[in-house]
């Protein structure tokens, strides 16, 4: 697959690395997007999306989905391509001085200049840890659930308190032939609303809910036919054929402690005058940026992007002066905005 070529390459399409792509496109700079889930948003969905933000500047309070969304819209005058579902793996350095970037599903980025905006790392599934788990992956055992189809009649059991437990076991209830719940215990870190459905599913006849956790997997010839579920004082057998673990995510910094750059405490040592890591040409801003004093905010990110994104600059074009033109003086920006809203 031919590389695609562009002047920065962002990897993590949290709150900063969406903010970075704006400025990017006031710069001058083309960029693409890599992050490893299969939507944007970073911590602000997948942790807290409904609750409120108070401290991003001149927006008294929105949501954290709100902010989100106001982030997308502002980047939408630049048309950045966002790579969803691929989390990069590989970084080289050539011999011209751009970067290869290769992700685990092999697409390959040549970039001038490498923003990571990876936050805490990639988040990824907390696994099941019972043995016979890892072999039963995406065949019997599943951390998400893809297609609603692929549980069409089978005995499925869900494993987890949170929002996503009750609201998956809600949407397979109805595909399954048998949905059953397990959590380790009678109360549940999800919505009320999620939770009251779930009791009303329950009390209908609709669905099982156990308390217990889960022991271990019985699948002899490699297809799972039940779940041993360890209770207080005895354990019981679940017929199932698939079971779904939603035990939140863990966030994993993965490929990128093997790039060589400064890595303390899980993260990125940076100069505070441009936000670049110790590798020229690789920028760290947002949660995953150290220098003394970071405060893990949004509003640090927005500013740590704007300045790492001048330096980038020098690499995307060496030798060409950049004239600074504020945005409310930029002609070009405002025909883009304009046109994009026209759409
Ligand atoms: C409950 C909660 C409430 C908060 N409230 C506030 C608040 O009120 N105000 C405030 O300013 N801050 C708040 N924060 C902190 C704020 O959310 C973070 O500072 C912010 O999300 C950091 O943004 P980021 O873009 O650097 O990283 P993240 O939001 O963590 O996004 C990083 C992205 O990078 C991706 N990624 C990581 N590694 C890879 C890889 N190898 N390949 C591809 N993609 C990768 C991840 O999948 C993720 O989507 C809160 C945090 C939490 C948990």
């Amino acid at each position: 697959m031919e590389a695609i070529k562009t002047d920065v390459l962002i990897v993590g399409a949290g709150p900063v690395g969406l903010f970075a792509a704006f400025e990017a496109g006031v710069i001058g700079l083309s960029c693409h997007i890599v992050d490893g889930l299969g939507r944007v948003g970073g911590q602000c969905i997948e942790l807290y999306s409904d609750k409120p933000i108070y401290d991003i500047p001149a927006i008294p309070s929105c949501t954290a989905r709100e902010l989100v969304d106001r982030l997308m819209e502002q980047i939408r005058p630049f048309d950045v391509p966002i790579y969803l579902g691929e989390r990069v793996q590989l970084v080289e350095q050539r011999e011209d001085h751009r970067w290869t970037v290769r992700t685990e599903k092999g697409v390959t980025f040549d970039a001038a200049a490498i923003l990571i905006a990876a936050g805490n790392g990639a988040f990824v599934p907390q696994r099941l840890q019972v043995p016979e788990a890892a072999e039963l992956e995406d065949k019997a055992v599943h951390y998400s659930v893809a297609r609603l189809a692929d549980f069409t009649g089978r005995e499925v059991l869900v494993a987890g308190g949170g929002d996503s437990a009750l609201d998956w076991a809600l949407a397979l209830k109805d595909v399954a032939k048998r949905l059953t719940l397990v959590h380790r215990r009678n109360g549940f870190s999800a919505a009320v609303n999620s939770v009251a459905a779930m009791k009303r599913a329950v009390e209908a006849g609709e669905m099982d809910f156990v308390v217990g956790m889960i022991d271990s997997l019985d699948a002899p010839d490699g297809a799972l036919r039940s779940v041993r579920i360890k209770h207080v004082d005895c354990t019981t057998d679940i017929a199932a054929d698939k079971l779904v673990a939603l035990y939140g995510l863990v966030a994993d910094l993965g490929s990128i402690a093997q790039w060589n750059l400064d890595v303390r405490g899980g993260r990125i040592e940076v100069d505070t005058s441009n936000y670049e890591s110790s590798r020229p040409g690789i920028f760290a801003v947002g949660d995953i940026a150290n220098y003394p004093n970071k405060q893990k905010l949004i509003l640090s990110g927005f500013h740590e992007a704007s300045l790492a994104l001048r330096k980038a600059y020098t690499y995307a074009y060496p030798g060409k002066k950049r004239v600074h033109v504020h945005s409310s003086y930029d002609a070009k920006l405002a025909e883009r905005v304009q046109a994009s809203a026209e759409h």
